[in-house]
């Protein structure tokens, strides 16, 4: 009996969460023949990457995502961050960014992964150009010389693809990642994200606030119908007890760890929970594989630049390989690892100190934290420096940040 013949391809997108979904929508415009696998459709209320959370997108994000032609259906459901509130829980240092003074519009926008995701996705099936395999999941991946091949699990059957270049787009724990041989490091923080959307006495209007306190961060960020999403920094033991404590309870906590700059805390929506660990591959491709977004690395959200990050991986990859003969030429794919360094170390670096400094109780690194506070309000230098974070670490921006199509 012979066997069914394997599906050829220039490139497969395994992984068609934020990032797979931006990089897939990125090179719908070229020759290449890409096809986008993804295991839970995007519409699922299962949908592991388009769930409740919110995500701040920084300038550089939201400039990608005009010109991949989103951005118009995103801003529909948007709230600008105008100012950031940083301060510290029971000491005298806090700091006032306001995006005016740096000739911003808006610092970044904040927008449920809901409708990021609805948009990428719409925008996908709009362009009619990427074909499409979901629900399916890989679940072999083998990367040779010449080809990478997939063994893919759908509904009805198992298929095998070849591509010439594979992208891991596939999460944290990628499957893809493993079976190219790159190796991770996972540092646990030991910490869970506690997320929900709540209502205030006083309804958002574009501050953002970051608090540290004893048990973590606590962040609030202005949502587009006036409420906040909080994101509450808990350790894990006591995570559970507040994701399932009474929304009065809940409340209640969240205003005595992050004090009342919002007026009185009144309701709290569905409460989910994220345990939080730094997971960064040793480099972002090998052979014919390349790494992008979470598969390439996973940051603390203290930030909030995970997403961020993993776009601009979309964006450096798909500048490189759009008129490329062979997408997935190991030259190439060593060009775009190269190309992401900077970025990569920078933005991982960053958010790691910043979880470290603010996690740590001893004397020296409290004192040190409201002098750090008072010198980012005093100083115009250190503001420049983090509103410039909306534009990453590296050295040249990719065309899609700058406004410019991928092909010249
Ligand atoms: C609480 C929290 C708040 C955050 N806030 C922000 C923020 O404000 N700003 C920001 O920039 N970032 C933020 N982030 C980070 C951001 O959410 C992630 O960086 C982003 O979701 C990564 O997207 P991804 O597509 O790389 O991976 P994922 O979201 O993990 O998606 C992976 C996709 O791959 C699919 N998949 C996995 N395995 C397979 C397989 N074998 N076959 C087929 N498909 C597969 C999954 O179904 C999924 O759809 C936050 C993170 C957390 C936890």
């Amino acid at each position: 009996m012979s066997e069914t013949p394997a599906h050829r391809c220039d490139v497969a997108i395994v992984g068609g969460g934020m990032v797979g979904a931006s990089l897939a929508l990125a090179l719908a415009d070229t020759r290449l023949q890409v096809l986008l696998i993804e295991a839970v459709p995007a519409r699922s209320a299962a949908q592991p990457s388009f769930d409740d959370r919110t995500t701040s997108l920084g300038n550089g994000a939201r400039r990608i995502l005009e010109t991949l032609g989103v951005w118009d259906q995103i801003t529909r459901h948007a709230a600008p961050i105008r100012q950031i509130h940083v301060s510290d829980a029971g000491h005298f240092g806090f700091s006032r960014l306001n995006a005016g003074e740096h000739d911003l519009a808006a610092f970044g926008y904040t927008v449920s992964n809901r409708h990021l995701g609805a948009a990428l996705w719409q925008g996908l099936e709009r362009s009619g150009r990427i074909e499409i395999a979901s629900p399916a999941r890989v679940l072999e991946a083998a990367i040779g010389p010449e080809l990478a091949q997939l063994t893919v699990q759908q509904p009805d059957a198992q298929r095998r693809i070849e591509a010439r270049l594979v992208v891991a787009a596939d999460g944290a724990h990628s499957l893809v990642k493993q079976a190219a041989g790159i190796t991770s490091s996972e540092h646990d923080y030991r910490q869970v994200a506690l997320v929900a959307n709540i209502r205030t006495e006083r309804r958002a209007a574009g501050v953002a606030y970051e608090r540290f306190t004893h048990s973590g961060p606590v962040a609030l960020l202005p949502l587009h119908d006036g409420g906040y999403t909080a994101v509450w920094m808990l350790a894990p033991e006591r995570a559970p007890a507040m994701q399932h404590c009474s929304e009065s309870d809940f409340c209640r906590e969240l205003q005595q760890s992050f004090g009342w700059r919002v007026g009185r805390m009144l309701q709290a929506g569905q409460r989910s929970a994220y345990p939080l660990s730094l997971v960064r591959a040793e480099t972002s491709s090998a052979g014919r594989a390349a790494l992008i977004g979470n598969a390439a690395q996973a940051l603390h959200p203290v930030a909030a630049q995970g997403f961020n990050l993993g776009l601009r991986d979309a964006a450096v990859l798909a500048e490189l390989i759009a008129a490329a003969h062979d997408p997935g030429a190991p030259a190439l794919m060593a060009q775009f690892a190269q190309r992401r360094a900077a970025d990569r170390r920078g933005m991982i670096a960053f958010t790691d100190r910043l979880v470290r400094l603010f996690g740590d109780q001893r004397r020296a690194a409290v004192a040190a934290r409201n002098l750090g506070l008072l010198l980012f309000d005093l100083s115009p230098p250190a503001k420049r420096a983090l509103s410039r974070l909306s534009w990453g670490f590296g050295d040249s921006l990719p065309r899609l940040a700058r406004g410019l199509p991928l092909l010249p």
